[in-house]
């Protein structure tokens, strides 16, 4: 028997016990004729005394650190307690060990705070696996997977197995392609997602279906993404918008409980797309604190609702501050209790908005000083009044700091949203353990891509129109004669029945109910400047079910490495990840992506034209 017990398992209670334990060893202390070696398994670590007794053995086969080794012997009372960990009040008197295997000197220690850096903790990743925080991040994602599926289970859902090898039809990010030797200069693709599959399975009338699925994109890795990532992936039939948001607010409702004892009962926030980027900037907004922005001034094309709004800003009229008359777009926020910042902080912030990444020329600022006095950046264009007007205007407080940016719309907003969330770090308004979840909805159905001059489906090519927009698409040519006023199409206005879950300002999940007419699906396909013929051949087995009664459906994908990113507390999806790649898609492990024999390539027929 290579163990009676696990080295997390032995308490007081367990004293004068005979045990075999087997593990790695931890570290290993000499004090004169007695070892402490601490022993080290996936469930804990337990201290073992090896008395003088072993000495001539423990001399003969030293032991090292990694090495995996078997003891036996009874369980003791510890003088020196160790509250840190569950097993401190005992350990091992050992009787007899046996080493089961050595091991190289570990290129970094095992331990919570390694010396190893990022690369090297990546190519040993299976001893990087053996810390403790790795651990935690796995058991973690095994919790939320389990969690997941119970729930899914109990509410009906089958675990439906969808194909990895599958045809390509690139529509947004790039396939990864798999070449067929069987079917000499053709190719499968590897699935961006099984959207069409849980479609088809609708079809079939598996009416919930889920599946918690690799999926691969062939992207140009942005910080903290993966070419292979997994989804938690659900469809439903018969059902509307509001069917899918209970339903999956309840799965994300049950993973905080089983995972983090968190009961989350609050109403969850329903907000438009246009709201979301009106007062955060953004499609993923952050809502663990306020501090939204005011829209001073903005081109009338990006929030035709808001015409009144403008009237009353401050900035209606030429206000003889060049930065703020010759900008599109003027934005701001108060930032609570920072009116002290000083010269040094104020600058720093300039500093900060200019750097690359945020792309702004400056920032001005007010400050609304405790004493009832304002202070401003351009106080030579502003009397006091307007300072206050514009104050007012942005219901800013005695104490605050007002910030603002102006430039083009899009920068602009982009860059507030930024420094709305900056903001919120420094102040430590964005804390770990607290979780506020969000449903963005309304999105626009299609976007503008002007290097290819056509419309791009935003969310994909399957979403459908809101029921009341689905007129506006099939009544009007979506061909686009003058390309710079593509704003002014009525496509641009089209919004899509699609909803995304917003967890503490990252988009944890997003879905859409389903276009699942055909004369609508070839519109939707024409819209996006397919032909007829390449339509057919992209999707003709869509359209070819969607002939046989397919039913109104809709479904929602999450992002789970991200999901359980979240839930401990981390940035980073590869300390969730058993076996990550790096951020340029390499497995520094396996050192993969590698060159294949020429015999291979020849039997594919394919040859190399690197350039
Ligand atoms: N398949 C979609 C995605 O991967 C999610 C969905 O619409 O269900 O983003």
């Amino acid at each position: 028997m290579f163990r009676t017990h696990t080295c997390g398992e032995l308490k007081i209670e367990n004293i004068n016990t005979l045990v075999t334990l087997a593990g790695w060893v931890q570290t290993v202390r000499k004090f004169g004729a007695i070892t402490f070696v601490d022993l080290r398994d996936r469930y804990g670590i337990t201290q073992l005394l090896f008395g003088e007794n072993l000495n001539t053995q423990l001399n003969a086969q030293p032991l090292g650190r990694e090495f995996v080794i078997r003891v036996k012997g009874k369980v003791s009372e510890r003088s020196n307690k160790n509250k840190n960990i569950p097993t401190g009040d005992i350990e091992i008197l050992v009787d007899e060990f046996t080493i089961l295997n050595k091991s190289a000197v570990p290129p970094f220690t095992i331990q919570d705070d390694t010396d190893g850096g990022d690369d090297l903790r990546m190519k040993y990743r299976y001893l990087d696996l053996r810390r403790n925080a790795v651990k935690r991040n796995l058991e973690l994602r095994y919790a939320v997977n389990r969690s997941a599926r119970n729930y899914l289970h109990e509410n009906g859902f089958y675990d439906i197995e969808t194909p990895f090898l599958i045809k390509s039809t690139p529509e947004g990010a790039r396939d990864f392609v798999v070449p067929s030797r069987m079917n000499q200069g053709e190719f499968y693709a590897l699935p961006q997602s099984p959207q069409t599959f849980k479609q088809l399975l609708m079809v079939s009338g598996y009416d919930r279906y889920y599946q918690i699925v690799k999926c691969f994109r062939d992207e140009d890795l942005r910080a903290d993404r993966q070419p292979e990532f997994t989804q938690i992936d659900c469809e439903m039939s018969f059902v509307e918008q509001d069917d899918i948001i209970n339903m999956f607010e309840g799965l994300v409702r049950r993973i905080f409980k089983d995972v983090k004892s968190i009961e989350y009962n609050e109403t969850v926030e329903r907000i438009t797309w246009e709201d979301a980027m009106w007062n955060y900037g953004n499609d993923k907004p952050d809502i663990r604190f306020g501090m939204k922005i005011n829209n001073l001034k903005f081109p009338l094309y990006t929030f035709p609702a808001k015409t009144g709004y403008l009237k009353n800003s401050p900035l209606e009229n030429e206000t003889g501050f060049k930065v703020f008359d010759d900008a599109e777009t003027v934005l701001a926020i108060c930032v609570s209790n920072a009116a002290d910042y000083s010269r040094k902080q104020t600058d720093e912030l300039i500093e900060w908005v200019k750097r690359p990444q945020i792309g702004m020329a400056g920032l001005a600022f007010v400050k609304m000083n405790k004493d009832g006095t304002v202070k401003s950046s351009f106080d030579k264009f502003f009397n006091e009044d307007q300072l206050k007007n514009l104050a007012g205007f942005c219901n800013a407080e005695k104490g605050d700091l007002i910030l603002i940016l102006a430039g083009r719309e899009e920068r602009t907003r982009k860059a507030m949203s930024e420094l709305r969330l900056e903001m919120a770090k420094r102040l430590g308004l964005r804390k770990d353990d607290e979780f506020k979840l969000l449903w963005v909805l309304d999105f626009p159905l299609f976007e503008y891509d002007e290097e290819s001059n056509r419309w791009v489906a935003r969310h994909h090519p399957f979403t459908s129109p809101k029921p009341s927009d689905i007129n506006v698409m099939i009544n009007n040519d979506p061909v686009i004669k003058n390309a710079e006023k593509y704003l002014e199409h009525p496509y641009a206005n089209i919004k899509a029945n699609a909803y995304d879950i917003v967890l503490n300002g990252n988009e944890i999940g997003g879905g859409s109910i389903r276009i699942y007419q055909k004369e609508l699906q070839e519109k939707m396909f024409a819209a996006l400047g397919m032909s007829k013929e390449e339509a057919q051949h992209k999707f003709g087995f869509l359209l070819g079910a969607f002939e046989y009664g397919a039913p109104p459906h809709g479904g929602i994908a999450f992002g789970f490495d991200r999901l359980c990113a979240i839930l401990g507390g981390s940035e980073s999806i590869r300390d969730f990840i058993a076996f990550p790649k790096n951020n340029s898609g390499r497995d520094v492990m396996l050192d993969a992506p590698s060159t294949i024999d020429e015999k291979q390539l020849d039997e594919l027929s394919i040859k190399l034209n690197l350039k």
